[in-house]
């Protein structure tokens, strides 16, 4: 890799590394085809290497950074059939309006001046409408653009998605992209914190798209594959201390045990709990695993095992007020060893037990912001 590329990452990966760790995930192609600056479509980085040592070495990072931004922000999958000059010009605004606000370097020739308050969309249209009558604007050109003004130019140009052989893709296959897009941004947003390297700007953009975005069913399984291993982890050291040294690998033959809990009080419709049931029914055929439901309003109103092999099937009944705590409180006095409990809610009561010493994912049947809960995860099924 050219070298000047190769020095850039890894100051971006010190100095900024949310940015950092989104561009290592990123595929460096060195001056490919019809690229003046550079360009990403969410996988491929394209960099134009003279421009980039044009470059004063401030806002080379800035460039970097802003190709990271276009596919944090998941610009390459909300082109749909929109104007391609225009789009990049909405998207650079928005881009380098926030890099600017992270502490980042932004050349007085970039586009740059509309992006607060926009939306990528927002902007898009805005610009659309005045750029209404003016002669068409297709190409991608960089260069002095409609809506810019003052010779600014795009820079790291966003291009959409394509399959191996250069087709369009299927919308499935978008949406799975969004998908990992998303689940990316949570990983990268988690290293950043953990380093002090969060700007707060960033962290605000990305609560927005992530929550509204991620699929619950992805938050699901990750719940039940972090189960898997913290339990794995917990069996294997208490085997190889409870028996003198002696210890037989387990993860074959050893299963999770989770509790669903369920708030029978609220808007619990069976179409939500089939929903529930279908899902974790698929993601226990990877991750096996023995199933306690209980049926919760005031006190624990109903009871039922599932063994590894045997489908649930959850069912909305009784009735009454709520309290979160009677579940909880039944899972001690059981003496059940669950590694996660699945509560489902409406999220409509403030009566919580102590943290337990398992993990909690709290999946709220409609959105309800004012559900704080002290412990666990928040997800809502849409
Ligand atoms: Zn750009």
């Amino acid at each position: 890799m050219d070298k000047t590329i190769q020095k850039v990452r890894t100051q971006l990966v010190l100095d900024h590394c949310f940015f950092g760790s989104g561009c290592l995930r990123l595929d460096v192609v060195e001056n490919p085809a019809n690229c003046e600056t550079a360009y990403t479509d969410g996988k491929i980085l394209g960099i134009n290497t003279e421009y980039l040592k044009s470059l004063e070495s401030a806002a080379q990072k800035s460039l970097l950074a802003h190709e990271v931004l276009h596919v944090v922000l998941l610009h390459h999958l909300r082109l749909q059939n929109r104007d391609i000059t225009l789009a990049n010009i909405a998207a650079d605004h928005i881009v380098n309006e926030m890099l600017k606000d992270a502490g980042f370097t932004i050349p007085s020739d970039w586009i740059q001046g509309r992006g607060k308050g926009h939306s990528f969309e927002s902007l898009y249209a805005e610009l659309l409408k005045e750029n209404k009558g003016k002669k068409g604007s297709k190409g991608g050109k960089v260069g002095n653009q409609p809506g810019q003004g003052g010779g600014q130019i795009i820079v790291g140009e966003v291009r959409e998605p394509k399959g191996k052989n250069g087709e369009q893709l299927t919308e499935a296959e978008r949406k799975e992209l969004e998908q990992d897009g998303l689940i990316n941004n949570q990983r990268d947003r988690a290293i950043a914190k953990a380093a002090g390297q969060l700007p707060g700007c960033i962290e605000k953009i990305l609560a927005d798209i992530l929550e509204s975005r991620v699929d619950w069913r992805k938050e699901l399984a990750e719940f039940f594959a972090q189960a898997n291993r913290n339990d794995f982890s917990w069996r294997k050291y208490n085997k190889r201390f409870m028996s003198g040294g002696f210890y037989l690998p387990s993860l074959y033959d050893e299963f999770i045990s989770i509790g669903i809990l369920i708030d029978t009080s609220g808007s619990m419709s069976d179409e939500a709990l089939r929903q529930v049931a279908g899902e974790v029914n698929g993601i226990r055929d990877f991750a096996k695993s023995n199933i306690t439901v209980l049926y919760i309003d005031t006190k624990v109103a109903g009871v039922q095992e599932f063994e590894v092999n045997q489908p649930i099937n959850l069912k909305a009944k009784g009735g009454g007020g709520t309290d979160f705590r009677p579940g909880f409180d039944w899972i001690q006095s059981h003496d059940k060893d669950f590694t996660g409990v699945i509560y489902l809610t409406d999220g409509y009561c403030s009566n919580f037990p102590a943290e337990p010493e398992y993990s909690v994912l709290w999946v709220l049947t409609e959105k309800n912001p004012s559900f704080k809960p002290p412990f666990g995860k928040v997800i809502t099924i849409q």
